[in-house]
């Protein structure tokens, strides 16, 4: 085997909160060490990966590997330090004859690509390769102005020629070093001294997880709701018998919709797939149909509200789409209104909307007339 990533999972350390050791703390919904193994799982230069645990972690590791139970081998044992735990995992790999390893902490769950494929080239021409950032802060120990020539922070993944690393790993016993860079210098490897990436920073305190999570969420959240609904024709809430309301739009019709509010069926789909969206309940959850105040009520009333939701949470709607169902009234001639209704009533333009229509040629009960469904999804960007 060529090339295997190494990750050093098996710290207790706790500073970062949550009552989990941190590389199991979640981040963006997921523990940071699932982050971390999907670099290597998608990486075309790695060919295995394995991760050094502490033994209690077995049921947070099991969870936390599941995407990647086909790309990695077997969790390894580690020791009380991560030095113990680093010659325990080279110990384990050996019987695969990797030619190259890259050792890495869990807790730096944003390496790229670049970083990997820098310090594998470095290899072609050292034992030894790590990133590295030049420090731009101002240094001080105690109230001593500290040269910041040839000061740099050490990164992971630290990436070595397997056997080298091995051994110099194993002659370093007994002594303690801070990264495997160091034991490699000890041993007298060459190590070649790669461009390291600010985001590769390593998370240590609830500071540093609470900047990883605004990172992640600048990426955006895209929300996708749908929602259905069903009216049957019979006379309006009203009494009248002379049209629908659909979508916003009052379109004549030989009967009405039978239902609480106005029976906007096609408004009652959009207003359930933003709240959907949104995961916050359903029309019935914010105007319970029972509540005779609602009784009669225009529909704009309850996709307003929903809407509404939408920007409290700083959020918009991206898109809607809806899908009116029956074979009468005809749809096609009045789109366009209803298109500009929901537009006005959700307060976005009217190309980020989209009205359509169907029959169902005949089959169930929008087939028998009996009355109409509507289908809508709805976008939302948080
Ligand atoms: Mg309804």
């Amino acid at each position: 085997m060529e090339t295997i990533a190494l990750i050093v999972a098996a710290g207790r350390g706790r500073r970062a909160g949550g009552g989990l050791p941190k590389q199991y703390r979640s981040l963006g919904g997921q523990p940071i060490l699932t982050h971390a193994m999907r670099i290597f799982a998608n990486h075309p230069r790695i060919d295995e990966q394995a991760v050094v645990i502490h033994p209690d972690d077995t049921e947070l590791y099991e969870a936390a590997s599941a995407p990647f139970r086909s790309h990695a081998l077997p969790w390894i044992r580690g020791a009380d330090e991560r030095q113990g735990s680093v010659l325990n995992g080279l110990d384990a790999l050996a019987p695969h004859k990797p030619r190259r390893v890259l050792i890495h902490d869990a807790a730096r769950p944003f390496c790229s690509s670049d970083i990997i494929y820098r310090a594998l080239n470095a290899l072609d021409t050292h034992h030894g390769a790590y990133p590295a950032l030049a420090v731009s802060d101002t240094l001080r120990r105690g109230d001593d102005l500290v040269d910041r020539a040839n000061v740099f922070a050490a990164q992971t993944p630290q990436c070595f020629q397997f056997d080298a690393i091995r051994e110099a790993h194993r002659a370093a016993q007994g002594i303690v070093a801070t990264d495997d860079v160091e034991i490699a210098l000890r041993h007298g490897l060459s190590v070649a001294r790669i461009e390291g990436e600010r985001m590769n920073f390593k998370l240590t305190t609830p500071d540093d997880i609470a900047y990883a999570e605004r990172l992640l969420s600048k990426g955006v959240d895209v929300r996708t709701g749908q929602g259905f609904d069903v009216h049957k024709f019979g006379p309006n809430a009203d009494g009248s018998t002379d049209h629908v309301m659909l979508c916003g739009v009052r379109v004549p019709h030989e009967s009405g919709l039978v239902g609480h509010s106005d029976a906007d069926v096609g408004l009652h789909a959009i207003t359930d797939a933003l709240y959907g969206a949104l995961g916050s309940g359903d029309i019935g959850t914010h105007f319970p149909p029972s509540d005779p105040q609602w009784r009669g009520t225009a529909s704009h009333v309850f996709l307003r509200h929903a809407a509404e939701l939408v920007r409290r949470k700083g959020g918009r709607v991206t898109h809607i789409d809806v899908t009116l169902v029956c074979e009468r009234p005809k749809i096609g001639p009045h789109a366009a209104s209803m298109r500009d209704s929901i537009a006005g009533i959700v307060e976005i333009e009217s190309e980020r909307i989209s009205v359509k229509a169907t029959t169902s040629e005949g089959l169930g009960f929008t087939g028998r007339r009996e009355g109409i469904a509507a289908l809508a999804s709805a976008t939302v960007v948080l």
